[in-house]
């Protein structure tokens, strides 16, 4: 019997990390005082996983921005544009390679947020950076014995990307050879300081992956293994069950004495050990607490699956463990203040989720805390019983559902005709894509509103004027649609949680997305309804400030599912269409009060694509269909926008034509023009798009003659009459001074096109 935690948090309960990040990288605090930050929040956490018994303890799960970053500065393998010339790597060129500095851009960011390394077959690599022993070595001064974990060589390769100027031919797999001795170093530096576990991260095994790349796993470990005597080896894999002919070859790893499984977004992980059984001479780390998510685990039913585990693994073999990295879900429900009593009672953290694991472990041996698991089945059921959780109405609505396609009569081409005899638009007809600068002003009035310091009147009046603001800026700059500016809303999702049915708000449920940045996932508990209208009333009142139509802005279902924290009680999809239908209600009560022109953004609809192919097309099928139902129902003349913060869209733009929007606005800035021919080539794409054609992201404003020269390169890819000219995404994080220069040159650059027609 044992406990194992993947991985924790390092942010701290309450953001200690980002604070001490973000106050260095201003320049008002040392190196010293981050790694002192840095060092306590380490400390903290290897004492809480030790007190409750924790017999796996993860090191080097610590990042100052992501674990891919640490692994590219252990391996020494810098692009050579940082200047770096050897020795071991500091917050300089660590810093430089995760946020660029004054004369270099960053690394590219995923949009799995970890920074991609750049490998080409002349990099030199050398061992970097001795994060992972120091670390192993200040748990050890504390009297922890830690596993120092690693992200594994296999997986660092197929995370990565090959360098520009690279051959096309060349395998970023032929760099195992290299980065193999180095791992070697790295683990005999682990031994001689003690260290008699490793943890290797290797997430790409739960992907489809070819013969080719499993044979490299397997000469990748046959190489590792001499220098695996003496030690015991963890391969750790997670968000996904292992495919059957992975499993083959990962539970036959030279070297390898045991393996992690996800038991929970692995849904087909306990058929496959049943199926093909698992060696008898292994550890099974059994992944069986949610590292994704914040509910409390129903602890009888993982104890009865955990025994059943034992069958197949041996008694002395099964370790209780997370289903991956605790990272991924908030830190400490202690913080929540404003969480009820029995809302909470629902819910486990990280720091709970470790209680968790140990009384899993404990009970697995007889020692059953049996207190500790009545609570837990009273809590259960509280949950399942609640009407708080169970709305007979929305079910009652979610599976009429079935009955229809929800689709639009009108053909789209037909459709664009009305709306064009109604808005007379001009060509190349401009927007935004919602979102106006969020200034510290705005901010501080927000805040005090929340903590009830100024009147609802006060209130309404500072947005009113800030709505104001921005009508009279984008007519003078002479937009063509128009944007209310979003000065109500925090968060794109948050505001819509903060509104509906079904959702609760945290207060400190903060989740890394990588270095200094956070997100606060709300958390859908319940059945979601409406219980009244969300933007009606500012889109309107925008609208009523000028002739130009409003574009009426909302985040679509699957975006609100993929940025909460979702039921484990109900397949997703059931959660999503029951917010397709709230967003529906919204989208009809906004039409009926003569907005003509309706976004609902899909940001993170491509990020919810399972990782698997065999799964993909079942998501997509119900993502898209939640998408239609929420404005299947407008009029032929009223306009539905969508916007899509990525641009590589080659393997799904079957579903983004059968999303059916009119018009979709997506980000290009940063791509080149080949990527939009997904929309013309072999596919029927009829509607409205509009690729952006500067970047956001950045504080450069780009010239009126870089812009039309974009725009020209675009009309050789796309129908003129189809295309609008809007910036990448919403400008919320620029200032004001900045989008008025860019979006004049923006407009201006679109005049100058119109006129040469
Ligand atoms: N409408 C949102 C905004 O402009 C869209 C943001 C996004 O796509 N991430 O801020
Ligand atoms: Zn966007």
């Amino acid at each position: 019997m044992a406990s194992h935690i993947v991985g924790y948090p390092r942010i701290g309960p309450k953001r200690e990390l980002k604070f001490a990040l973000e106050a260095f990288w201003d320049g008002k605090s040392s190196a010293e005082e981050l790694q002192n930050v840095a060092r306590d929040l380490r400390i903290s956490i290897w004492k809480q996983m030790a007190d409750a018994g924790t017999n796996f303890i993860p090191s080097n799960t610590f990042s100052y921005y992501d674990q891919m970053l640490d692994t590219t500065a252990m391996l020494g393998a810098v692009p050579p544009q940082y200047g770096w010339t050897g020795g071991e790597i500091g917050f300089d060129t660590y810093f430089s390679m995760a946020r660029g500095n004054s004369t270099l851009p960053a690394m590219e960011m995923t949009k799995c947020h970890y920074i991609v390394p750049e490998l080409g077959p002349d990099l030199k690599f050398s061992y970097s950076s001795h994060k992972a022993v120091t670390e192993y070595k200040e748990a050890k001064e504390l009297g922890v014995e830690t596993v120092p974990v690693l992200i594994g060589p296999v997986s660092y390769l197929l995370l990565s990307k090959s360098a520009k100027d690279v051959d096309k031919s060349f395998s970023i797999l032929s760099l195992l050879e290299k980065i193999i001795p180095i791992y070697k170093e790295v683990l005999d530096e682990l031994k001689t300081s003690g260290a008699t576990w490793v943890q290797f991260d290797e997430p790409v095994l739960v992907m489809d992956l070819d013969s080719h790349t499993l044979d490299a796993f397997q000469d990748a470990y046959a190489q590792l293994e001499e220098s695996f005597s003496g030690l015991n080896v963890l391969v750790q894999t997670y968000f996904a069950d292992v495919p059957p002919e992975t499993y083959k070859v990962v539970t036959t790893l030279n070297g390898v004495s045991a393996i992690g499984l996800d038991l929970v977004r692995g849904e087909k992980t306990i058929e496959l050990l049943q199926s093909l059984g698992f060696p008898s001479n292994k550890y099974l780390f059994a992944g069986i607490v949610d590292g994704r998510n914040i509910w409390a685990t129903d602890l009888s039913a993982s104890l009865k699956t955990l025994k059943s585990l034992e069958e197949i693994a041996g008694k002395d073999k099964l370790i209780v463990s997370t289903s991956c990295s605790l990272l991924h879900t908030a830190v400490d429900l202690v913080n929540e203040t404003k969480l009820d009593d029995e809302i909470k009672s629902w819910l486990a953290f990280a720091a709970q989720k470790i209680v968790e694991v140990n009384a899993l472990s404990k009970a697995l041996v007889g020692e059953k805390d049996e207190a500790f698991f009545s609570l837990n089945t009273a809590a259960q059921a509280s949950r399942k019983a609640s009407p708080r959780v169970n709305d007979a109405s929305v079910r009652k609505m979610t599976s009429a559902l079935k009955n229809s396609n929800h689709r639009r009569t009108t053909p789209v081409t037909s459709r664009l005709d009305m709306q064009q005899k109604r808005m007379n638009l001009p060509m190349l007809p401009t927007t935004t894509i919602g979102s106006f600068p969020q200034t510290k002003d705005l901010r501080r009035i927000r805040r005090e509103y929340k903590a009830n310091k100024i009147s609802d009147d006060e209130y309404m009046k500072a947005i009113t004027e800030e709505i104001n603001k921005v009508i009279k800026l984008q007519e003078e700059l002479d937009i063509n649609v128009l944007v209310h500016g979003e000065p109500e809303r925090n968060d794109m999702v948050e505001y819509f949680g903060e509104q509906l049915k079904g959702f609760a708000l945290t207060v400190n449920g903060w989740v890394q997305s990588y270095g200094s940045r956070c997100v606060k996932p709300p958390i859908i508990y319940g059945d979601v309804s409406r219980p009244k209208p969300m933007t009606v009333f500012w889109s309107t009142t925008a609208q009523s400030m000028t002739t130009r139509p409003i574009k009426g802005m909302l985040t679509g279902p699957v975006t609100i599912l993929n940025w909460s924290f979702v039921r484990n009680d109900q397949p997703r999809f059931e959660t999503c269409y029951q917010i397709a239908l709230a967003i529906k209600n919204e989208v009809e009560d906004l039409e009926a009060a003569g907005i003509q022109v309706i976004q609902i953004d899909e940001a993170a609809l491509r990020e919810g694509l399972p990782l698997r192919k065999s799964e993909q097309t079942f998501y997509l099928k119900w993502a898209v269909h939640s998408f239609r139902i929420t404005n299947c129902g407008v009029k032929d003349t009223t306009q539905i926008h969508t916007h899509m913060c990525y641009s590589n869209f080659n393997d799904i733009i079957s579903s983004i034509i059968d999303m059916d929007a009119d018009v979709i606005t997506i980000e290009n800035s940063r791509s080149d023009q080949k990527l939009l021919s997904v929309f013309r080539e072999g596919v029927k794409y009829r509607a409205g798009i509009g690729p952006g054609v500067y970047d956001i992201h950045s504080p450069r404003i780009p010239s009126t003659d870089e812009i039309a020269d974009r725009i020209t390169k675009t009309l050789g890819v796309l129908d003129m009459n189809v295309l609008w000219v809007n910036p990448d995404c919403g400008l919320k994080t620029r200032k004001y001074a900045e989008v008025q220069c860019a979006l004049t040159n923006m407009v201006a650059a679109a005049k100058l096109l119109r006129a040469q027609l």
